[in-house]
């Protein structure tokens, strides 16, 4: 039996792994899953690309066996299974991964982040084993052999029998400690959960005995044990299928199965890429509002699958925070199994996957206010003050994106409206988009300061949440019309212009408004007679950057 050592550099990532990389011990059991299926999909190209091999789909598969007595987990596969030097090379040194040697020259060409393709997942293992057991047979071969370790020490390699070609992973479980147990990892109850939530779309079956009891047969009061195999994961993901042939209890199945949301869907979104990257996505957008989402436990993020795989529950990577309230999830067989939240962010393919899917979302929800105004209503009623947060964040760059999507009480339909219905309704005279701010559509409507606008004839926007005047701010004009508050100095009506009889007025009460000025002092800049008031004696105005509104909110806010 050779005893070898592992080389330096893979001790010491080995023992960092071990202790830090995954936050959650459970995946390694993900990560041997995806080996395994790995392992098939090379047996699998094998068998279409050479002819004297057949893929018989019936004997490949992989096997989770659990046996609590002697505290082994075995994960069995019949894929294309490791010759010696394979073991060696692929088992034998971290950060040489038999999968990276396969696709590096393609990864340099795409720009993709090496370090992303690191061969940790196997090393997972001795997350939850004091002792790690690999027996295989390649294809091809007729020797089988044997490497094992017990973590930092090294390896040993030697050969033994093994009838079929593939892979034979058996892990020694640890004993419970104070913290953590370990037990779970043998109980077919737990692990059918942990291979539920990690690995459901594996394309080949995951086979394990399940134990249930059942009435005996002839009497019904008895039980009986027994144990019967069965197939864990469901193979086929729903964003895998076609569009056609799923219904819209379908989608929302999924969303309830997913635990994305307790209400039904607004709207769902699926999407199949086949372009420079390959992916598909199934998103959402909720009816109501999460009941966390305004807390700070709320995190944005959409579940993230590599190739049926799902690496991270919530990469908030994919979403950018206006549409944070979006639920669903990415498949991409063109993202690596990616070992850490940092290196995941510098992947230039899942930069694309975002921007293609917040465009999506755009695009599907000016639809939905295209053909659905109702529901349109109901969702910006609940997400609308996400977006306006979205514009006026950034320094507003995200504005192309989302002013179509933005609506405002508009005073003469006195309903929720677009700006786009606004502009397309402005008479040929009229300048800029007006607005009025205020804490209820009530209180603006009897604001003095609208009444000139209004008498105009011009149609008023009501803002009434507290960031909506920053928003516009950031946004400046919309479709080259300015946005003008009722209350700034200068309306750019014609009427209050070119008419002098207020500087006469200003003349002959001189000595009043200076009065009030000083009696006011320090509260008002000047005190003026105005053309813009019909029924009310006074009304404040400002001529700054900032609005008499916005000054409010800005007081209101901490320091
Ligand atoms: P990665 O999967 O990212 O390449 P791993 O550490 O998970 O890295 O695995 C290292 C290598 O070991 C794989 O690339 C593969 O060549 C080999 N390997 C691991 N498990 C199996 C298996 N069940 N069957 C065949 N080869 C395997
Ligand atoms: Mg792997």
């Amino acid at each position: 039996m050779e005893k070898k050592q592992f080389q330096a550099e893979s001790k010491r990532l080995l023992e960092m792994m071990v202790n830090s990389i995954y936050s959650q011990k459970e995946v390694f059991l993900r990560e041997l899953i995806s080996n395994a299926s790995d392992a098939i999909d090379k047996i699998y190209y094998k068998a279409l690309t050479d002819e004297n091999l057949r893929f018989e789909s019936e004997s490949y598969y992989i096997k989770v066996e659990p046996d609590k007595e002697s505290r082994t987990l075995k994960i069995i596969d019949t894929g294309i299974g490791m010759t010696k030097e394979e073991l060696e090379s692929n088992l034998g040194v971290i950060a040489k991964s038999g999968s990276l040697a396969f696709k590096k020259e393609n990864e340099i060409k795409d720009g993709y982040d090496i370090i992303g393709q690191f061969g940790v997942g196997f090393y997972a293992a001795f997350m939850v084993a004091d002792v790690v057991t690999v027996i295989s047979k390649a294809q091809g071969s007729e020797a089988a052999f044997k490497w094992e370790s017990e973590g930092t020490d090294g390896y040993s390699i030697e050969p033994t029998t093994k009838e079929t070609v593939g892979t034979e992973i058996t892990l020694k479980i640890k004993e419970n400690t104070e913290d953590e147990n370990y037990d779970e990892y043998l109980d077919s109850y737990q692990l059918k959960s942990i291979i539920k939530k990690y690995s459901d779309f594996i394309r080949y079956p995951i086979k394990m005995e399940i134990e249930s009891s059942r009435p005996k047969e002839g009497n019904e009061n008895e039980w009986e044990e027994y144990t019967e195999e069965q197939t864990i994961n469901s193979m086929v993901p729903i964003w895998r299928k076609n569009k056609s042939e799923l219904t819209d209890e379908d989608y929302e199945k999924f969303y309830m199965e997913k635990h994305y949301g307790f209400d039904k869907p607004l709207k769902h979104i699926h999407i199949s890429v086949d372009g420079t990257i390959r992916y598909n996505a199934i998103l959402y957008i909720p009816e109501k509002i999460p009941f966390d989402y305004y807390s700070k436990e709320y995190e944005k993020g959409l579940e993230l699958y590599s190739n049926g795989v799902l690496i991270m529950n919530k990469c908030s990577d994919l979403l950018p925070d206006y549409f944070s309230f979006v639920k669903g999830m990415v498949d991409s067989e063109d993202l690596s199994l990616n070992i850490s939240r940092e290196i995941l962010q510098h992947d230039r393919g899942l930069k694309l996957i975002a921007k293609n899917i917040s465009k999506k979302i755009k695009s599907e929800l000016l639809s939905l206010l295209k053909n659905n105004r109702e529901k349109y209503d109901e969702f910006f009623k609940s997400f609308g003050r996400q977006l306006k947060f979205g514009v006026y964040s950034d320094f507003g760059s995200n504005k192309d994106l989302l002013q179509d999507l933005l609506m405002f009480y508009s005073s003469k339909e006195k309903k929720m409206i677009t700006l786009d219905e606004y502009i397309s309704r402005m008479p040929e005279d009229q300048k800029y988009i007006y607005y009025a701010s205020g804490e209820s559509v009530e209180r603006i409507d009897k604001l003095p300061q609208t009444e000139l606008v209004a008498e105009k004839g011009y149609e008023i926007l009501y803002f009434t949440d507290d960031i909506d005047e920053f928003a516009i701010k950031m946004l400046m004009n919309y479709k080259e019309k300015e946005f003008k508050s009722v209350s700034s100095g200068d309306l750019g009506i014609e009427a209050d212009e070119n008419d002098n009889s207020n500087d006469e007025i200003q003349q002959e009460n001189k000595e009043l408004f200076d009065a009030m000025k000083e009696f006011l002092s320090g509260k008002v800049k000047d005190v003026r007679a105005s053309k813009r008031l019909k029924s009310h004696p006074v009304c404040l105005t400002a001529d700054g950057e900032v609005t008499i509104e916005m000054e409010k909110v800005l007081n209101m806010m901490p320091d």
